[in-house]
């Protein structure tokens, strides 16, 4: 079983209130190939909510507000759904604080890149579960 981003397969639970289907994706999930996960609503945030970027280790709003619990507790719960179902691979949405794999935003809201990885990729990076984001898909 692979594990997506939920907002790739349609789902409406980006930080905008909105999805981002990818085909290829959506098809995995309708196959049942993979199932679609949301740390970031798994960790307790709403949706819409306030857009956040990595900054420094931690996870902070554009005011300044640090939501790192947030992004830590919905990683972990997302790691536990990824075990439970034996996950080995995993498509997740580009450059999120959450699911990003190798860049993600710099924390300047200025939209510049740095390398490292969302919370919830680098935590299956860590259990050996292969990620790479739907920019990687042919
Ligand atoms: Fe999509 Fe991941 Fe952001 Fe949820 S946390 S909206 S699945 S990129």
């Amino acid at each position: 079983m692979m594990i997506v981003s939920a907002c790739l397969a349609g789902v409406r639970c980006r930080y905008n209130g909105q999805a981002y289907p990818v085909p290829k994706v959506v098809e995995l999930v309708e196959s049942g190939q993979a199932l679609p996960l949301c740390p970031e609503v798994l960790g307790g945030l709403p949706t819409p909510r306030a857009c956040a970027e990595m900054l420094h280790g931690k996870v902070v709003t554009q005011d300044g507000t640090d939501v790192t619990s947030f992004y830590l507790a919905g990683a972990q719960t997302a790691l536990e759904i990824a075990t439970l179902v034996a996950c080995k691979k995993a498509i997740l949405k580009a450059r999120s604080p959450s699911c990003g794999c190798d860049k993600i935003y710099d924390g300047s809201f200025a939209g510049r890149l740095v390398e490292g990885d969302g919370i919830f990729a680098a935590r299956l990076k860590a259990q050996g579960i292969a990620v790479c984001t739907e920019e990687e898909l042919v």
